[in-house]
This record gives C-alpha cells, structure tokens and sequence, in this order.
C-alpha cells in the first residue's frame, strides 16, 4: 500500500467511487479472472497489473479503509457539510489512539471550550485527519501489545504496510499450511538513518535514497477453510517505522489455485477418470491424483464406464476432528482419435465375436 495517495483504485477496478460495495466485487472478480497469473504465465503486464487489482480491491472492499481513501482522495463531498464534519472527527479520533493521552493533555490545560467539539470547521478536522492518519498511514488501529517507542527529536512515521500476493493449492486452503514467504521491505538506511548524506556527502550505502530494500524470509502460518481473496494481516512484518514510529503490517491477500480435475462435496474429492477401452475390459493399476500428489488405484475387468471407486481417506480434512474425507472416482472409457485401419479391424473383429448390446435393457415409452 506504498504510496497509495497516488492510486487510482477507482479507475483500475473501472468503476465510479459511487460503486455499491457489490458492483466493486463483481469489477475485482472479472478483473481478477483476466490477468490471474495462471492465465498469463510469465506476463509481467498482466501480473502487475493483477497486483493493482488486489491491491485496489483491498482497500475499496473495506467500507472503512474506502472511507479513508475517498476522504484523502476527495472523493466524498458529502452534501452535509455539518455531518461530514462529524463523521470525519469520529473516524479521526478512531484512528488516533497511539497520540491519545498527549491529546486529551491539552485539552485538559487549556482553557474550557463551551463549543461543541462538532462546531470545529471541516476543515480543521480535515487536516488534523490527514495529518494524524494518512500521514502514517495508519489503516490499523495501533494494537496496545507493542510497546511505547522512544521519543526523539523528529516525529514519528509509522512504516507503510506491505502487501504481498499468496498462491495456495486448494487442499492447503482447506487443510491450512505454512508457508515460507519472500517480502521484499523498504526499510530507512541504517548508514544515513533517512537522512540520505554520511559526513555532509552523498550516503554511499543507499545512493542517497535515505532507505534500502531489504528481502525478507518470513513463515506464515495459512488457517485452514481460507477463502479466495481472504487477507491474512501480520503485524508489524511490514516497512520499517522511522524516529521510533511502529512498523507497519504486512497483508497477504490468498488466491487459490484452481484445479481443473477435482470437484468438492463436503469433506470428499471428486473427479473423473479417463481409462482406455483395454484397461476398462481387461482391469489395470492407473494413477490418479490426489489432493496430496497421486496413488495408484486399481481397477479390475469390466469396470463400466461411469462406475465409481472409493479412494478411503483421501479426502479433505475436517477442521476439527482432522478426520478426512474419501475420494470418488468416476471411471470414463475413452475411445482414442485417429484409429489406424489395423485398429479398425481389430473393433470390427470385437463386434464380430461378441454379439453385444448394451442397449437391450432399454424400455422404451412406445413399445409398452
Ligand atoms: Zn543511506
């Protein structure tokens, strides 16, 4: 979410900032589906620009994060301006609770204000909001656990939040998972400490940048039942906060990786299973994939097409009990393209030997 003063979240979805909350889902999902990277392997393009999406869904799929936005962006000039200068004070005092007892301090020392708190202008309260939440770009309310950091000399500035894109298989969406995952952190330089110059020259460390990008390997542990589109937020793995100000978050937004062979019904695994008209006759060992990787089932002789075999246990796990589910598997004969002529013989000289009719059972509605 660096810079996201600069985003057009709006515009990437291509909807209005009048959008109902359901039209910005429909908007993310046709999007999504279009430049998913499993669409558009090794586009950069289209993977960058599946990041925008998610990154603009994330913040507009949140009625208060899209509150905040529409606020900076100026995007809900609300009518009223009397109840927008109360919403937006409610919402600046929210969001901000980390300066909360110097705040009330003041209010304390100085002199009684018979005005009503609401009477303040727009926009003071406008900027107070923008000054105290934006500026940090503090989306979350700061959790009490972390400790107090050091005052020092410059204000604080909480570190941006990082986002980062996830891509779990279907069973790790169900069975929960760990992952190792790569964050790449904007961090202020540790030689300059921000201030982009060492000894009055440019600081060599960062090229005078002020910060560096550091890569960071951190486990994360993925619950199970996560949905397509669930944000896992670990606190504090995002930038680095500067003159004490707390680090900010880091989000993984999960996206699940489709399968195209298996279907779900509770905790079982369903698909279907292509065999050769020999193996279905004769019975034979095939592969068939699992959740898991792949077993070796078999099937005996004159397995029918249609007939279903039960793969005991390898279905999904229940979220409580750990209990797994089956697989069924649905065996369908397939009848290979382009027979040779010798191949035709052969199913001619089939028919020829046996006189069969899977038909003769057949009852139909005229003859009764
Ligand atoms: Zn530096």
């Amino acid at each position: 979410m660096q810079s996201f003063k600069n985003k057009e979240y709006y515009q990437i979805l291509g909807i209005k900032p009048s959008a109902a909350q359901k039209e910005v889902k429909v908007a993310y999902r046709a999007l999504a589906r279009k430049y998913h990277p499993d669409v558009n392997k090794g586009n950069k393009l289209s993977e960058e620009k599946f990041k925008e999406i998610g990154e603009a869904y994330f913040v507009l799929s949140d009625e208060k994060k899209r509150k905040q936005y529409d606020l900076l962006k100026g995007y809900n000039q609300v009518k009223n301006e009397e109840n927008a200068s109360q919403q937006t004070k409610k919402r600046a005092s929210d969001a901000y609770t980390e300066k909360s007892e110097e705040k009330s301090t003041t209010e304390k020392t100085s002199k009684p204000n018979k005005e009503p708190q609401h009477d303040k202008s727009f926009n003071d309260v406008f900027n107070e909001f923008l000054d105290n939440v934006f500026n940090k770009n503090n989306f979350t309310e700061p959790p009490s656990s972390q400790p107090k950091p050091k005052q020092t000399g410059a204000s604080k500035k909480r570190g941006d939040d990082i986002m980062a894109d996830i891509s779990i298989s279907i069973a790790e969406a169900h069975n929960g998972t760990t992952r190792k995952v790569n964050i790449l952190h904007t961090d202020p330089c540790g030689q300059c400490k921000g201030t982009k110059l060492t000894n009055g020259s440019t600081c060599i460390i960062c090229n005078g940048k002020g910060e560096v990008t550091n890569h960071k390997k951190i486990n994360v542990k993925i619950p199970t039942n996560v949905k397509e589109g669930s944000k896992i937020r670990i606190p504090y793995e995002g930038n680095k906060g500067q003159n004490g100000g707390q680090n900010g978050d880091l989000y993984l937004l999960i996206h699940i990786q489709k399968h195209s062979m298996f279907t779900f019904e509770n905790l079982n695994v369903l698909c279907e299973i292509p065999v050769t008209p020999s193996e279905a006759a004769l019975g034979a060992e095939i592969d068939v994939p699992t959740i898991d990787g792949h077993v070796n089932m078999r099937i005996p002789s004159e397995t029918q097409s249609g007939q279903k075999f039960r793969l005991a246990g390898e279905g999904i796990a229940d979220s409580q009990s750990g209990k797994r589910g089956d697989q069924l598997v649905t065996i369908m004969i397939g009848i290979p393209d382009n027979l040779s002529e010798k191949e035709k013989q052969l199913y001619q000289e089939l028919a020829r030997i046996r006189k069969f009719n899977p038909r003769e059972n057949i009852v139909y509605e005229y003859d009764k």
